[in-house]
């Protein structure tokens, strides 16, 4: 699967970006994933999981963030494991018991996620079996400010969620609600730098190496959009808007240009950052350069996945 050197018994099933990856671990006496994908792709995730575990049931369950994208499996999981302990980031716990699905963002940005229980709390500064190994868990606010990230010392593994990719790193939503928190991502990148890991297992994308040039990369993606937050809103905009599409591959342009302008995040960003723009032709230009950018087709009336 890759040349880097990962630690015995941990799986990576690398997903699309619909979905997160999910990272299993059977070494040990009790199998764990962390994270697992969004609800429209969980039963491939069961699927996935079955075949890689055998007869073995999955024992425990762990988030690193209760975005859809990571937790949407949750639900099918519980289903399939009735013994599976899921934990979950201190942060939103209280959402997820009380089932809050506004708070959990669920519902303002037109996500799915079906409800899901969780038993304990990821503490922050403490460290945990995975496998056969201890990971560390470190909190990583920023993209989320209730993520957190995962390391192991000795094999120098950095579970980095959305936190850090390849290629720099996930929308920095508090920004998007009012909170300032691009000085949290940059904290993160530092937090991150001070661990020195060798191997990056991202959230979404490829396992890759971990050198001082993916840092710089992410900083100057910071950079940017600390220098032009309007710029990092329509980039928002446009991952929300390509999420949708990921979720239902095709849909009229009317019906989905209509979805966004019912979607109250969406409309939220545009509240925020771009009040004097008129709302359809705001939406339907950034409908457009996902098409210019080619992750988006129209064919007839209908807008596509591409
Ligand atoms: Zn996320």
């Amino acid at each position: 699967m890759n040349t880097l050197d990962l630690p015995p018994g941990l799986q990576v099933l690398e997903r699309g970006w619909l979905s997160s990856n999910n990272i299993l671990f059977t070494g040990g006496e009790k199998s764990l994933l962390i994270d697992s994908g969004y609800c429209t792709h969980a039963e491939q995730t069961v699927s996935l999981l079955e075949l890689a575990l055998g007869d073995r049931p999955l024992d425990l369950l762990l988030n690193t963030h209760l975005h859809s994208d990571h937790c949407g499996g949750n639900a099918a999981l519980q289903a399939q494991y009735p013994d599976l302990q899921t934990w979950v980031p201190p942060g939103h716990a209280q959402q997820v018991e009380q089932w809050d699905a506004v708070a959990l963002t669920y519902v303002p940005t037109g996500q799915l996620c079906p409800r899901f229980k969780f038993d304990q709390i990821l503490k922050p500064g403490t460290q945990m079996r995975f496998g056969t190994c201890d990971w560390q868990i470190h909190a990583a606010a920023g993209h989320d400010p209730h993520s957190v990230v995962f390391f192991e010392p000795a094999s120098k593994t950095l579970i980095s969620a959305d936190a850090l990719w390849e290629n720099g790193f996930g929308v920095v939503f508090p920004e998007l609600e009012g909170d300032h928190a691009f000085a949290e991502v940059a904290a993160t990148l530092d937090m991150i730098e001070g661990l020195a890991p060798k191997v990056v297992i991202p959230g979404h994308g490829r396992i890759f190496a971990y050198s001082p040039a993916v840092l710089t990369i992410a900083r100057q993606r910071l950079d940017a959009f600390v220098n032009h937050p309007l710029k990092h809103a329509r980039h928002a905009v446009k991952v929300l808007l390509k999420f949708k599409l990921l979720e239902v591959q095709r849909q009229s342009w009317d019906g989905f240009t209509q979805w966004a302008m019912a979607t109250p995040y969406l409309m939220q960003i545009r509240a925020r950052f771009f009040a004097d723009a008129p709302l359809r032709p705001w939406i339907e230009q950034l409908c457009a350069e996902l098409v210019a950018a080619g992750v988006a087709k129209r064919e007839g009336r209908d807008l596509l996945n591409a």
